[in-house]
């Protein structure tokens, strides 16, 4: 098969007929280009629109090249899909995106005569005259490329250019949308095929908040947050950000400025996580509060099973969002994933028929589940985190039915009534609404990352043969042999005793990596979680006060394997890839989580090395380098 490598370390993508995306060097970006957005509120009506125009010609009248991006205005969207249900529901994919996407061509119209009626010259451009091509995958679609001459003319005669969002066409020149509050996407991937200095997210809170201020009051603004913190918190269910937006940033090094439409004041700036290091553990917490839980019984324990499972569920085209799979007693293993609580009937149907294949005991599920993360960088270096927040829910009573973690986020899914409290608890317990505004936060100046997306590499099946600006890329896969895993089987399933596992963990000093707890069936469930292999049997000593003896079960024949990249669960397929490939090697996967930049596997010991070197062939990666695995000492 033909291997088609971005060389993005240049900034300079594969060349395409057509495409004019991204041939510059960093060096040579243009200085002085600004693309701002502005949501749905802030062009609701005339005078916003006024507002929003004026301020483009602040920019312009400074000497910025200045690009805008506008929404439709208020609820339009919104009512436009219920017209269209009215009349057909579900309504054709096509003849939805032809009617919504006419929402933000009424925006760019009137942006476009706001800022030529204030004196100013400008231009209005849709999606399919600027060129940006999308997929054909109709209200999803994703970016492929956009074409950058026709703004840099009209820029170029001193014009401020008005794109409209959220929209493009394809290959057949089909108008399409990119998926709900896409407009995000459409200017942070100008600003990156521009080269410009800057996004700025103009919207009707003044920057991005611990967690969303409407939802808890005492949230407070963040001043900086890394890429990888926002991609966490926006696709964990913080709305303030498209996460696809946050993809492109991070792959092209775009700062962003999130701010108010109503006034100067500072915002946050979404940048590296160099520029953006706090001083807590915990960074922010979201809340999804509708999703549904399926969990597989009985599933047999061996390679390919897991697989099969969630090669079904992908090819229906279900997004699936946290999976868990712990230890396996008996031969059997029990599999839970959540899904959006709207897919649940769908992702029921392919389950029951794919637990049925696989020879599992049959499916249980929970439509009123809802999920509450907390997210920070600092998680890496802190011990203790998932103490704190699993005694915070467990002193409230709220029980935990699932858990699953990444470096740098901890999620747990709860009953849907007690999402919201759980939520305020989170935020409280991590001393969130404490101010903590850095003095010298007005005069940060955000760098532009000359090579931050270095040697990606497509994954993308389709991508082999035309690669698109908004492909999945992996950037590493990894081998970590120095693990070895705690399993606490038969935990009574209550409020409080993850919390009381993990307060003697933290007590021993132990630095707890991976924590897996599924579901329990009754009165009792499974937590297993992974800590260095010299420090298991310690851990498992602290545990052993916590629950009778004989209950905790330390395995140290275990491999971990992580595949890191961008885009990982907005692309369905990479976790069966994954899958896939392992199972190809009849290589049984024991412990499973998932997170915006990773996924990690358990795999006995022995896979370990066959492990990585087949995700690096199934991910097209090219021949180690030794930083890439860590072995047993
Ligand atoms: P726009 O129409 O400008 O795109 P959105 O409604 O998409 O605006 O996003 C802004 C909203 O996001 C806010 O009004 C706020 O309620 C919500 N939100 C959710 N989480 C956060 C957060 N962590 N910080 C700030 N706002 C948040
Ligand atoms: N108008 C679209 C929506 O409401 C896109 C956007 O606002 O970003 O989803
Ligand atoms: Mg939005």
């Amino acid at each position: 098969m033909s291997q088609m490598v971005f060389h993005l370390d240049n900034l300079q993508l594969s060349q395409r007929s057509g495409g004019s995306r991204l041939r510059q060097c960093p060096g040579t970006a243009t200085v002085g280009l600004l693309v701002q957005k502005f949501g749905g509120t802030s062009v609701a009506d005339s005078n916003k629109i006024l507002a929003a125009a004026r301020r483009a010609i602040r920019a312009h009248q400074a000497g910025e090249k200045v690009v805008v991006v506008v929404s439709a205005r208020g609820h339009t969207t919104d009512e436009l899909i219920d017209l269209a249900k009215e009349i057909s529901d579900p309504p054709p994919a096509r003849e939805l995106d032809m009617l919504i996407s006419t929402g933000e061509q009424v925006s760019v119209a009137l942006m476009a005569m706001a800022v030529q009626a204030l004196g100013v010259p400008a231009i209005s451009f849709t999606g399919a005259q600027i060129g940006l091509v999308t997929d054909s995958f109709h209200t999803r679609a994703r970016i492929r490329e956009i074409a950058t001459d026709r703004i840099r003319q009209a820029l170029d005669s001193g014009q401020i250019v008005i794109v409209a969002g959220f929209q493009g066409i394809d290959a057949n020149a089909n108008i399409t949308t990119l998926g709900r509050g896409g407009s995000d996407t459409t200017a942070v991937a100008l600003a990156a095929v521009l080269q410009a200095d800057a996004c700025e997210i103009f919207t009707d809170v003044d920057g991005v908040y611990t967690t969303d201020p409407r939802v808890v009051p005492e949230a407070r603004k963040l001043d900086r947050i890394s890429y990888d913190e926002m991609l966490e918190l926006a696709s964990l269910g913080a709305g303030v950000m498209h996460s696809r937006s946050i993809e492109f940033a991070k792959k092209y090094g775009v700062p962003i400025h999130v701010r108010s439409s109503f006034s100067d004041s500072n915002g946050t700036w979404i940048v590296g996580a160099d520029d953006a290091r706090h001083a807590g553990s915990v960074t922010g917490c979201a809340l999804v509060k509708d999703e549904a839980r399926i969990t597989v019984l009985g599933v047999p324990d061996r390679p390919g099973v897991v697989h099969e499972l969630f090669r079904r569920i992908a090819q229906a085209k279900i997004v699936v969002d946290m999976i868990v799979q712990n230890v396996a007693f008996q031969g059997q293993t029990e599999v839970s994933f959540t899904v959006s609580a709207e897919d649940l009937p769908n992702a029921l149907e392919v389950a029951q028929i794919a637990a049925q294949a696989i020879g599992a005991a049959g499916i249980d599920h929970d439509a009123h589940v809802s999920k509450v993360s907390i997210v920070g960088q600092g998680m890496r270096v802190h011990t203790g985190v998932a103490f704190s927040l699993f005694k915070a829910l467990g002193e409230a009573g709220i029980n935990i039915d699932m858990i699953t973690t990444s470096e740098i986020k901890i999620s747990v899914l709860v009953a849907k009534a007690a999402g919201v409290p759980a939520l305020r608890i989170a935020h409280k317990s991590f001393g969130l609404e404490q101010p903590c505004t850095d003095p010298t936060h007005a005069h940060f100046k955000p760098r532009r990352l000359a090579s931050p997306a270095r040697g990606l590499v497509s994954s993308d099946e389709e991508a082999m043969t035309s690669p698109g600006m908004e492909d999945l890329v992996i950037t590493d896969v990894e081998l970590d042999m120095t693990q070895s895993r705690v399993t606490v089987q038969n935990l009574p399933n209550t409020p409080g005793q993850s919390a009381h596992v993990f307060e003697l963990i933290a007590n021993a000093g132990v630095f707890v990596d991976m924590i897996v707890q599924n579901t329990g069936r009754g009165t009792h469930t499974n937590l297993s979680f992974t800590v260095p292999r010299t420090e298991a049997e310690q851990a498992a000593a602290a545990v052993r006060q916590a629950v009778p003896q004989g209950q905790v079960v330390v395995d140290s024949d275990l491999a971990k394997l992580s595949v890191t990249g961008v885009g990982m669960r907005t692309h369905t397929g990479v976790a069966t890839r994954m899958f896939g490939a392992l199972a190809d090697r009849n290589i049984n996967i024991a412990m499973i989580s998932t997170s915006e930049v990773r996924l990690n596997v358990i795999t006995p010991h022995g896979a370990g090395q066959a492990g990585i070197a087949c995700l690096r062939q199934a991910f097209h990666l090219p021949e180690p380098d030794s930083s890439t695995s860590r072995s047993a000492t």
